[in-house]
């Protein structure tokens, strides 16, 4: 699977078909001013599960796209976390301050109920537990919802945490060891999963230096941890540091921003991060820098809300998301053994468990 991403030149269901997506949903109320779209990729291993973004898209083409993207990772976290989902995600098209009410989140409950369970959802950028609890109400199909509802509230922690071990793993295969005191890390965006970053960073005594376009998010951070250090946007390729955290939103690894980079390791929460995984994922390797793949080392969240569905256990989580350390060791020997970028070794290794298991589910 090999998608080049020229997509506003194609049909929807070329994307589709080029992508393997299966179905996309479009949802539209004028009353509420909903505008959403629910893109399910592949449900070979169970009901898509992913979250709903909410935000203020440049065009519709750009909504799409970022749907039909998300959605494929989607399918990728998953299985190469070893859960039995499918991979779907769904965002919303509108103004983050102005657009939520109980109103567009109960109308989006209902389009998502009308899938009948094929589409689960939970929190994305733009979208909290509280939201979630508005659309619990037309649904059972959400997870996510707050703790005191039953749920297990914020998922970002337990990004942050797998984001945290994933990194260390690219540590121990970079410099032998797998501590990060004394190592300087940039987190780029430091809203939920980035926060929660800066706050294991920090006690494990890195240098964290930090950069955001929301200068709330910055002061915020700045409260809870006085050693972070801010960095202009436009300025972070010219640090001095040893992992690169994109924490904001996807495509930040570019052929611009590889030519700038400096640092020896990129590990971050952010979804789609390489702007082509095709290009940017051979020019990484080529200068040297170690690239930990998004959808593996994201999966911490995914992880959480999954257990929801399955009777909670916070301990069997945390052990679960620990587990994106081995696997994160695992790619980056497939990658050296068969001479591949580490995000196609990544694929590689969902992509068989997709096979399997669809093999396994066609047998009686
Ligand atoms: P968030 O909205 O809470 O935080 C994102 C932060 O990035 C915000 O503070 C925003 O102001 C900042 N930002 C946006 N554009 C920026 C830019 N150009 N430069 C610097 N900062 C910028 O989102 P989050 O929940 O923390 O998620 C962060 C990323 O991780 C997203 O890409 C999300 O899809 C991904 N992710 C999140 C989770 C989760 O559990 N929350 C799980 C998997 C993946």
């Amino acid at each position: 699977m090999q998608p080049n991403f020229s997509f506003m030149q194609q049909s929807v269901f070329d994307n589709m078909q080029q992508m393997g997506h299966e179905q996309v949903v479009f949802c539209h109320d004028p009353h509420s001013g909903l505008n959403a779209i629910i893109a399910i990729h592949d449900t070979t291993l169970g009901p898509a599960l992913g979250g709903t973004r909410l935000w203020n898209y440049n065009s519709h083409e750009d909504a799409i796209i970022d749907a039909l993207r998300l959605s494929r990772g989607m399918t990728y976290k998953a299985a190469i976390s070893g859960l039995n989902l499918g991979g779907g995600k769904a965002v919303i098209i509108g103004d983050a301050a102005t657009i939520k009410t109980e109103a567009l989140w109960r109308r989006y409950g209902k389009f998502v109920n009308s899938l009948n369970g094929k589409y689960i959802t939970a929190e994305d950028v733009n979208t909290s537990a509280r939201d979630m609890e508005y659309i619990s109400i037309e649904t059972d199909f959400v997870t996510g919802v707050p703790e005191y509802m039953g749920g297990s509230g914020d998922p970002s922690p337990f990004t942050a945490y797998g984001v945290f071990m994933g990194m260390k793993a690219a540590a121990k295969k970079m410099w032998g060891n797998d501590s990060l005191t004394g190592r300087k890390v940039l987190v780029q965006g430091v809203g939920h999963v980035g926060q929660y970053l800066t706050g294991h960073l920090i006690e494990e005594g890195a240098k964290v230096y930090i950069t955001d376009i929301n200068q709330a998010k910055v002061k915020q951070t700045l409260e809870k941890f006085h050693s972070v250090e801010v960095v202009d946007g436009d300025k972070i390729f010219d640090l001095d540091i040893d992992i690169y955290a994109p924490c904001a939103l996807g495509a930040t690894v570019n052929t611009e921003s590889i030519n700038k980079m400096k640092c020896p390791i990129i590990a971050g929460a952010a979804n789609n991060q390489l702007a082509d995984e095709n290009v940017h994922g051979p020019m990484l390797i080529e200068k040297g820098i170690l690239y930990v793949p998004d959808f593996l080392i994201n999966a911490g969240g995914l992880i959480n809300v999954c257990a929801e569905l399955e009777g909670y256990n916070r301990e069997r989580v945390n052990g679960n998301v620990e587990k994106i350390y081995g696997r994160t060791l695992e790619i980056f020997d497939l990658s050296e053994k068969e001479k591949i970028h580490t995000q196609l070794a990544a694929m590689r290794i969902a992509e068989k468990r997709l096979k399997d298991i669809a093999n396994v589910k066609s047998r009686l």
